[in-house]
């Protein structure tokens, strides 16, 4: 990942290779920017320049050995730190089991969520965190010395995923680093982090991409259709992560018609075509099921902001669109809430583990009654 291929974000890109010509690097950043926003990209892109040994203005070289060994991710310099869960039987928890797929997931792109790891990793139902031997071990390899003899780099993706005891671990090496050392720190929820890490990192706001530049960077670096890019970027509000998603779950079909359907049983209180739905989404597991939830209240406020007449406003693809035509007048002032309420709860559900054919069911009967209320 070298600055030429992070989607947008030119200016803080300059801003960031002038520190690295004027030698003004600080020794713990935190790039900060919501999922999608490309803000991991930016910080490997700022790590390989920083390692670069033929660095020029604009980016770094992609010739020398050490933009070579960036090309896969094997730079002895570069370390990496992110959220997993304990493995059965393991004594002390480290990311040693995970960072081989942590590299393959990397070397796909660095445009990915916490949804997209977890599936990497099998977590399904697994809480994800930075554990305390994590950063004793962080500790450990940042106090060694640097193998080629320049920056050792440290990428730390979610740091707001350390408990207080591995936050206390890790800032000791944020107060008092060693030798040439860069930690580079990426948040997507600046403020869950801990205050103690917060207010001793140097922040750069890495801003949510406009649906035009993550369109482009659609186009020009994962070949998506221009027409397929323009609709989902609208979609999804400039998150990249979340329009590869779309393509991954085959265009933007699946969640939709799963939500036509689901919605056509609520309406017409068809409770065997319920019951089936039930059983098909609880085998989806966890992430998907919380994933089908999150678009359902995109497409519930979609209906809303097209009922006030701003059907030109709202994000959606034009398949969604028409559907949405139709479905908008049965979403109105007396039920959004109540709606929006409802598919909440059934995601926080999903999240502590209540059994899923369970939540949906009782959320189908809730929505039935809901939708039926006339405005
Ligand atoms: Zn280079």
């Amino acid at each position: 990942m070298r600055f030429a291929e992070v989607i947008g974000h030119s200016e803080i890109g300059a801003r960031l290779r002038k520190g690295v010509q004027s030698n003004r690097v600080a020794h713990a950043q935190l790039f900060d920017g919501p999922e999608g926003s490309g803000a991991l990209a930016l910080a490997l892109a700022y790590a390989r320049y920083l390692h670069c040994n033929e660095r020029t203005e604009a980016d770094s070289c992609g010739q020398c050995s050490s933009c070579r060994s960036y090309d896969s991710l094997q730079h002895p310099d570069l370390h990496w730190a992110f959220p997993f869960f304990k493995k059965d039987g393991g004594e002390q928890a480290t990311s040693q089991p995970f960072q081989a797929a942590w590299r393959l997931r990397m070397l796909a792109g660095p445009y990915f969520g916490q949804s997209e790891w977890l599936d990497v990793i099998g977590a399904d139902k697994k809480q994800l965190f930075i554990s305390v031997h994590e950063a004793l071990e962080i500790n450990r390899k940042l106090g060694l010395k640097s193998f080629q003899g320049g920056w050792k780099v440290l990428i730390c993706w979610l740091p707001e995923t350390m408990r207080v005891d591995t936050a206390n671990k890790m800032l000791k090496l944020i107060e008092e680093p060693t030798d040439r050392t860069v930690m580079l720190f990426v948040s997507e929820h600046f403020d869950q982090l801990l205050a103690t890490i917060r207010s001793r990192v140097q922040a750069i706001r890495v801003p949510r991409l406009s649906d035009a530049e993550a369109a482009s960077g659609l186009i020009e670096k994962f070949n998506v259709d221009a027409s397929l890019a323009a609709q989902w970027t609208q979609v999804v509000e400039g998150n990249v992560a979340a329009a590869l998603r779309l393509q991954q779950s085959d265009g933007a079909g699946s969640d939709y018609g799963l939500f036509v359907r689901w919605m056509r049983a609520c309406y017409g209180q068809d409770s065997p075509a319920m019951v089936e739905l039930a059983e098909e989404v609880s085998k989806m597991g966890r992430e998907a099921m919380k994933r089908f939830f999150v678009y359902s209240m995109h497409m519930v406020r979609q209906c809303i902001v097209g009922n006030y007449g701003a059907m030109e406003l709202v994000r959606l693809t034009d398949e969604e669109r028409g559907f949405a035509e139709k479905f908008a007048p049965f979403i109105h002032h007396d039920n959004v809430l109540g709606l929006q309420d409802l598919l909440e709860k059934a995601h926080r559900d999903i999240a502590g583990n209540v059994n899923g054919r369970l939540v949906f069911l009782d959320l189908s009967v809730q929505v039935n009654i809901l939708l039926r209320k006339t405005a």
